[in-house]
């Protein structure tokens, strides 16, 4: 398939970057996941949004405008073999002798692909996931979308390791969010979203599910959420650019309240579902 890197496109298996970038020696660069759905990217202009705030955060210049950003965006989605993709873009502070320090001239490198993106299916859906808890060891800047996710690779593959989904973050006794997704929990009826913050990714699909919940009028609080609020939830969910919002059913080998998805998880999948298909239509 057709990839775009720094101004040109061309075949992935040409895409060749030195081997002193930044992004490969520090994990020096930023990126995002931005879902498109029949070839139109969703919340593209959110997405990009949330991209100028990961620059801004490791100090690097945008390299392109947003017309730019849509513009290659786009062409990448129109070339690509699927109408459901997660296009994939990152930002390095591009190739430099090895030195902790910014280099003085910044080329940054840009890079953009698609892969097709399969929405979660149905058995999916309807059982859930089981997800195990750990403490959250990252650090004070998860806001940034950093290419540099070691920790967020040890402890997703903690959940790997254990057959689960997902691994749940607890920060100080509280919920951040999972190792790749938000995390929503449900207790008395009341949808409860841990507050952004320095220690979570603004998660673009976190703003959606909190969009519908006003719009429908479901009962929702932003606040913190123990892990004893945590622990006896009524519903947990996941949401993310991928997994869309999925029901955990499973913490640590308990169920979730009778181990399967709940009333309000099934009202916010319908909504999240019309809201998506009134965004293909328009
Ligand atoms: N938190 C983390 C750590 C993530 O990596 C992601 C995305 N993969 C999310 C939250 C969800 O963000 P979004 O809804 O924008 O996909």
């Amino acid at each position: 398939s057709i990839v775009y890197l720094n101004g040109e496109y061309l075949p992935l298996e040409e895409a060749k970057i030195p081997v002193l970038d930044r992004g490969f020696i520090f994990g020096d660069g930023v990126y995002e996941v931005i879902p498109v759905y029949d070839r139109r990217p969703f919340r593209l202009a959110e997405h990009l949004r949330r991209l100028q705030h990961s620059l801004d955060g490791i100090r690097l210049a945008n390299p392109l405008t947003e017309a730019e950003w849509s513009e290659c965006i786009t062409h990448i989605a129109e070339a690509a073999e699927t109408e459901d993709q997660g296009i994939y873009l990152q930002v390095t502070r591009g190739p430099a002798p090895r030195d902790h320090a910014f280099p003085k001239v910044v080329r940054q490198t840009v890079f953009i692909m698609s892969t097709p993106l399969t929405t979660p299916p149905r058995e999916l859906v309807e059982q859930g996931v089981s997800a195990v808890t750990a403490v959250d060891n990252r650090w004070l800047r998860c806001d940034i979308k950093a290419i540099a996710l070691l920790p967020n690779v040890l402890l997703r593959q903690l959940a790997v390791d254990a057959g689960c989904a997902e691994t749940i973050l607890l920060r100080d006794g509280f919920l951040t969010e999972g190792a790749a997704s938000n995390v929503f929990v449900v207790r008395d009826g009341v949808i409860l979203a841990p507050p952004k913050s320095n220690l979570m990714l603004p998660g673009i699909t976190y703003d959606v599910v909190l969009e519908i919940a006003a719009n429908q009028g479901f009962a929702h609080a932003v606040r913190q959420v123990s892990e004893a609020e945590l622990r006896g939830a009524e519903e947990i969910w996941l949401t993310s650019s991928t997994k869309e919002v999925t029901a955990v059913t499973r913490l640590d080998g308990r169920p979730v309240a009778d181990g399967r998805p709940g009333p309000l998880f099934w009202k916010m999948h319908a909504a999240y579902q019309a809201f998506k298909q009134t965004v293909m239509r328009a």
